[in-house]
């Protein structure tokens, strides 16, 4: 697990999750009816080398792409292609970034256009619930305290967490100890310290929580293929609290 205290490696694990925030924000405008998601996958990949950085998903346990779009009853890992986005669908995307050795993970959801109301809904409650739970990140909270806060703003709102998949330590890889689950209790779990990077990413589906993984041998599908939505953030874990890095805003203060 990667611990970051030292000024060089923040300015590095910051910077990584600047990249990762511009290119998404890119990204989210390029989301509309008719464009295919393997031409959102290329200009994402064009962005992310644009700014110096490595597509970290491209080729990770052979994944093709840099990024992974999952649509409508997709939970994690679409894998782009010639199937073009159409109005109402609700669209996930996931990207890493590796800038030099330093690694950052994001994801967004959103709905095109007008869609369902329970779409919006399940978007809303679970950006929310990723922000549950990384108010709860602080040195000396346990993983089981965000896993707790993420479940409840989920469950709370009638829809259900995915058991299979869940967050992860990032910064010097892609996936690090510890895991961190979307569903738990409050006080168990690892204990937070000061310069732990954590990748914090609620999956919520609109109807049972189970899961099945289709013929690609890669992506997620819902069981009752209902919706799902997806959000992530990369957080520094520091004394007074949490700073997400990958929401584009800049940090000034080293904690
Ligand atoms: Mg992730």
């Amino acid at each position: 697990m990667a611990k970051f205290t030292k000024a060089e490696e923040l300015t590095k694990i910051r910077e990584s999750g600047r990249i990762l925030a511009r290119v998404l924000k890119q990204i989210k405008q390029f989301i509309v009816p008719g464009i295919t998601t393997k031409a959102v996958d290329q200009m994402a990949e064009e962005l992310i080398k644009r700014e110096g950085a490595r597509p970290a998903f491209k080729g990770y346990r052979g994944f093709p792409a840099s990024l992974c779009i999952s649509l409508n009853e997709q939970v994690v890992h679409g894998i782009p292609s010639d199937r073009k986005i159409a109005e109402g669908d609700l669209v996930s995307i996931d990207a890493g970034v590796d800038l030099e050795g330093f690694f950052t993970d994001a994801a967004f959801s959103m709905v095109v256009g007008r869609g369902k109301e329970v779409a919006h809904r399940l978007v809303m409650v679970t950006e929310e619930s990723l922000f549950a739970g990384i108010k709860q990140v602080r040195s000396g909270q346990r993983i089981g305290d965000i896993s707790f806060a993420i479940q409840k703003t989920i469950e709370r709102a009638g829809f259900s967490v995915v058991r299979d998949f869940v967050g992860h330590g990032v910064g010097r890889a892609l996936h690090e100890e510890p895991q961190i689950p979307n569903f738990g209790k409050k006080h168990r779990g690892p204990v937070l310290e000061e310069g732990m990077v954590l990748a914090i990413e609620p999956m919520a589906n609109e109807g049972d929580f189970r899961v099945e993984i289709n013929n690609n041998g890669w992506t997620v599908v819902t069981a009752d293929q209902k919706l799902s939505a997806h959000f992530e953030h990369t957080v520094l874990v520091t004394n007074r609290g949490w700073e997400i890095l990958t929401d584009g805003q800049k940090k000034d203060d080293c904690s």
